[in-house]
């Protein structure tokens, strides 16, 4: 596979942006080689500058569940394009897809926009605070809600990738009142809250910890937190950036019967544009300004361009059979690489939920990953660099990590599926 374009781009890149990238799991750190510098994508694929098309697995990271360059999104934009790109001012779109959002994912009632993960999660915290006259939070070791100070302690995604414990400029004043507990550790949220009563603001949680690879929750965690929070007066904080519209329609809230205070949503709701959402409860929304007195705001919050691409993407993904059929095709995948990984004789750990999934090489057959602690103690990752590398040059691109969940969008027909299975089968003989 040729990649000469992608290396000299990679190789001028480094000299304007730190690490040649944006973002830092893009760089390819943890595998090793050279990221591919992406020109083009349409439905399942994407194609690299050397003109290599993959079958792609990360779709942005999650958000392009209906695939790249869907019709409906590309005609929505172009449409809403020559009306303009931004007004600072307030438009019927962001009804639109305030509406859309309430209707689906139930706890909601109120919703405000904002243009990341990272923004709904610090939001959601600050108003959290503002909401008891609290100022401690719990989050779980490994899960990630974006790059904020407060949020940036045992934090997994590229923090997990790069192993860095904590990041430098992080004032320690600001990380000490960050509890942490491993993820589906009731019992140790419920010794914080004994230990600390009427301090905990929130506990902020990802349904599925899939920033660490792919942790599921155990049978009763999830409503175990929220019992907890209830309980001792704190909010029950649902970061929903990733699962949102991926694990059900409505969300893992659906899916599973929660009933957060306030949820954090990203991804999918932008379309593959920025977009970050809290939301949650009016009474506790109505706090927020101008209706109240917790202060947030946003030049670009609400950006039409950013609306329309989310309405196009939710609308078309509520229709009829679409989301079943995605989430027929995970199981599909995650069926073939089971049988792949038994008859190579490789020991791997899969999970799935609707429309997104995960797996780990285990470094100890049989070994059992269900928290922070277990993924980077039993987790392959040089073994998952090699094998992603191959599949690489087979023509499938998967999240440069062994620490990051896989994505399934509708333009993943059966054929790109039977084409992964056999990749996967033929690399796993090789390893
Ligand atoms: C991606 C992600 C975030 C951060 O979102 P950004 O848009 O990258 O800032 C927060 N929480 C979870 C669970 C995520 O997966």
């Amino acid at each position: 596979m040729k990649t000469t374009q992608s290396e000299n781009l990679f190789t001028r890149a480094q000299e304007l942006i730190p690490g040649g990238v944006n973002s830092p799991v893009r760089a390819f750190r943890s595998v090793g080689g050279t990221p591919r510098f992406i020109e083009r994508g349409q439905g399942a694929s994407i194609w690299d500058a050397d003109g290599n098309r993959y079958i792609d697995y990360v779709l942005s990271w999650g958000p392009l569940v209906m695939g790249h360059a869907h019709p409906q999104v590309v005609a929505a934009l172009q449409d809403a394009l020559t009306r303009g790109t931004s007004y600072g001012a307030p438009t019927k779109l962001e009804n639109e897809l305030a509406e859309l959002v309430i209707d689906v994912v139930p706890s909601i009632e109120m919703i405000r926009f904002v243009n990341s993960g990272t923004e709904a999660t610090m939001s959601a915290l600050r108003l959290a605070r503002a909401y008891t006259g609290r100022e401690k939070i719990i989050k779980m070791a490994g899960c990630y809600h974006g790059h904020a100070d407060m949020l940036l302690v045992q934090a997994g995604s590229g923090v997990a990738t790069l192993g860095l414990p904590d990041s430098p400029g992080v004032p320690a004043s600001t990380a000490a009142s960050t509890l942490t507990v491993e993820f589906n550790d009731l019992d140790g949220v419920k010794a914080l809250f004994e230990q600390f009563p009427n301090e905990i603001a929130a506990v902020i949680v990802e349904p599925i910890a899939a920033n660490m690879g792919f942790v599921m929750p155990r049978p009763v965690y999830l409503q175990g937190l929220q019992d907890l929070c209830r309980r001792h007066g704190a909010l029950f904080i649902l970061d929903e950036v990733m699962t949102g519209f991926r694990v059900a329609p409505g969300g893992a809230q659906q899916a599973w019967n929660l009933d957060p205070d306030i949820t954090c949503l990203g991804k999918v709701i932008g379309g593959g544009l920025p977009v970050g959402a809290y939301a949650g409860k009016r009474e506790i929304m109505k706090m927020v300004a101008p209706a109240g007195t917790m202060y947030q705001a946003g030049t670009l919050s609400g950006n039409p361009l950013a609306m329309t691409a989310g309405i196009a993407t939710i609308r078309a993904l509520l229709e009829p059979g679409i989301f079943e059929s995605i989430a027929g095709k995970v199981s599909e995948l995650i069926a073939g690489l089971t049988s792949a990984a038994d008859s190579a004789d490789i020991s791997i750990q899969t999970g799935s939920a609707g429309t997104m999934f995960g797996f780990y090489f285990l470094k100890t057959p049989g070994a059992v990953i269900d928290d922070y602690a277990s993924a980077k103690q039993h987790a392959d990752t040089a073994r998952y660099g090699k094998f992603f590398h191959a599949m690489l040059e087979a023509g499938v691109y998967l999240a440069p990590s062994q620490f990051e969940a896989a994505f399934m969008s509708s333009a993943h027909g059966s054929e790109e599926i039977q084409a992964t299975i056999s990749a996967v089968t033929q690399v796993f003989h090789q390893l």
